[in-house]
């Protein structure tokens, strides 16, 4: 990235916090990944229950390794054979990891699940919800996110865990109906009625698809 992409993108989350401030959302910006550690380490109390659904930004920063060795109670679904069990155990986290699939220059969420856990756990459950979000999912608004959900990041997903749907082949979104479709449910977080549950690291990098 140049410095005028560095710039732009300084600026403009400006106006996505400004944004998620009107929703009842808090936004930081971070000029760094390690910043985006820095920043996501502060909101999560010593001794918390901490999970997340998937993430790769959430790995991007380092955060799940820096959980794991810090004095903080790691749910990882990884250790566990019942699945559901975990996602259970997520529901009633202290605090819950995210990354988004897009969200808009005026601070509305857009997140895709296939099987749910994710949405889910960001719309209610765990007290405290961290995003870390790259700038480079911020789009002009909610049909540009949506597009982005569909046309980039679920394409790139099911390519990542070996999925069998129209996008796997060509790239782009068929709409499709397929057994293994990530498709499944879309969570639109446009407004939070809890204050101080939802808080949006924004990473000026480009992280996760
Ligand atoms: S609806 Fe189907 S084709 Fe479209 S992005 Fe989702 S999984 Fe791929």
């Amino acid at each position: 990235m140049n410095e005028f992409e560095f710039k732009r993108n300084e600026l403009l989350a400006a106006k996505v916090i400004k944004g998620l401030a009107s929703r009842n959302m808090t936004g930081y910006y971070a000029p760094s990944k390690e910043e985006a550690l820095r920043m996501a380490l502060e909101l999560i109390p010593l001794g918390s229950s901490v999970t997340m659904g998937g993430g790769e930004s959430v790995h991007a920063i380092g955060l799940p390794d820096a959980l794991k060795q810090g004095d903080y109670n790691f749910i990882d679904r990884d250790d566990y054979e019942d699945k559901r069990a975990a996602m259970l155990a997520a529901y009633d986290a202290d605090v819950f990891l995210s990354s988004a699939n897009a969200m808009t220059e005026d601070g509305v969420l857009i997140n895709i699940d296939g099987n749910a856990n994710r949405v889910s756990a960001i719309a209610q459950g765990p007290k405290k919800v961290v995003f870390v979000v790259g700038m480079n999912k911020v789009c002009d608004d909610v049909d540009g996110a949506m597009k982005r959900a569909r046309n980039v990041a679920a394409p790139i997903n099911v390519q990542r865990f070996g999925l069998n749907t129209p996008c796997a082949k060509t790239g782009s979104c068929a709409d499709c109906k397929s057994a293994d479709t990530i498709c499944c449910q879309f969570l639109m977080t446009r407004y939070s009625r809890h204050e101080g549950r939802i808080h949006v690291i924004l990473v000026n990098d480009a992280l996760g698809f």
